[in-house]
């Protein structure tokens, strides 16, 4: 339903791992204070600043320290593959809606497809929230079928901002292939305008689901203004929202069209429940339950940052 391969970092990419590079520091600051009276100290409130090693980040810098593959690597571009996918994908949701229109038309019945749309709307979010706290929690690399998705996942919790900087065919594309397969033979074969109706919207917002994911890491000051309205609206996941998917404890908001079953499903701890029941049944723990999730820690250096580092060093 929803296969996700684009944050998968390609092969090259990692053979550009600054082989001749020591590994990067970074500083974390600390505010720290206290509040005893007998041992009072001097620098009760102190700022303290520790530098210590982490893991290099491999996929910023080249071995000749030119500008961050990040930005100018091919797995952010588009292909002239990845443009025919959302062609065909965008066609395929094109015929489901155009049969759905057509058959109202016919039958002078228009309450009932749009209520299956809006249905579709509704259940597409529920969808990619299931889907994307199982990749997320169960898995790995290589897992059958998901394995590329699941790697791409981590790809994403650890570099975010990375899915600004995808192109927008290169981003959707993975969805597009799966709505084709999935959705053009009902599109073509049932021609029932409230199957049609919901079927259309319901791939319709799957297949555009990376590109609301993707806005949802924007700035509001460098969206299109329609989409910061529609966000702040609720029809289309806000970025406070995914933002908390993004901090600790990482086992929330993972519904990424509208958002509108985060709230109730986080509320209810519909996911905790089925990772106890799977736990219980199969013994798999998912990943949300290790402290610290050291592989979901968001690398926070930017592209420009690390380039500078670099130099300097
Ligand atoms: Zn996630
Ligand atoms: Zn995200």
């Amino acid at each position: 339903m929803y296969s996700l391969a684009q944050h998968k970092l390609t092969p090259n990419f990692h053979h550009q791992i600054c082989k001749n590079q020591p590994p990067l520091h970074l500083s974390q600051v600390y505010c720290s204070t206290t509040t005893s009276r007998s041992k009072p100290k001097p620098n009760a409130k102190s700022l303290v600043i520790e530098s210590r090693p982490i893991q290099v980040l491999s996929t910023t810098i080249t071995t000749n320290n030119q500008l961050s593959p990040m930005l100018s690597d091919p797995s952010l571009q588009s292909t002239w593959s990845h443009r025919a996918w959302v062609a065909t994908g965008c066609t395929t949701l094109l015929i489901s809606l155009g049969e759905s229109i057509k058959g109202a038309m016919d039958l002078n019945m228009w309450v009932e497809p749009i209520l299956a749309g809006w249905i579709g709307y509704i259940l597409a979010d529920l969808g990619s929230g299931i889907y994307h706290w199982a990749i997320d929690n169960y898995g790995d690399g290589s897992t059958p079928i998901v394995g590329p998705q699941i790697e791409a996942f981590q790809g994403h919790h650890k570099w975010p901002w990375t899915i600004t900087k995808r192109q927008f065919a290169n981003n959707l594309h993975a969805l597009a292939r799966a709505v084709t397969f999935a959705v053009l033979p009902i599109a073509l074969v049932w021609h029932d305008p409230i199957l049609e109706g919901f079927v259309g919207v319901c791939s319709g917002c799957i297949m555009f689901s990376q590109q609301f994911h993707a806005w949802a890491h924007g700035t509001k000051s460098r969206l299109p203004p329609l989409v910061v309205a529609l966000q702040d609206a609720g029809v289309l996941v806000s970025r406070s929202q995914h933002g908390a998917h993004h901090r600790p404890p990482y086992n929330n908001n993972y519904c990424i069209v509208s958002g509108v079953w985060n709230e109730f499903l986080d509320k209810h701890k519909v996911f905790e429940a089925m990772e106890m029941v799977l736990y219980f049944k199969t013994g798999v723990r998912p990943r949300s339950w290790s402290e610290p999730a050291s592989e979901w820690l968001e690398e926070i250096q930017t592209p420009s940052q690390v380039q500078a580092q670099a130099q300097a060093q």
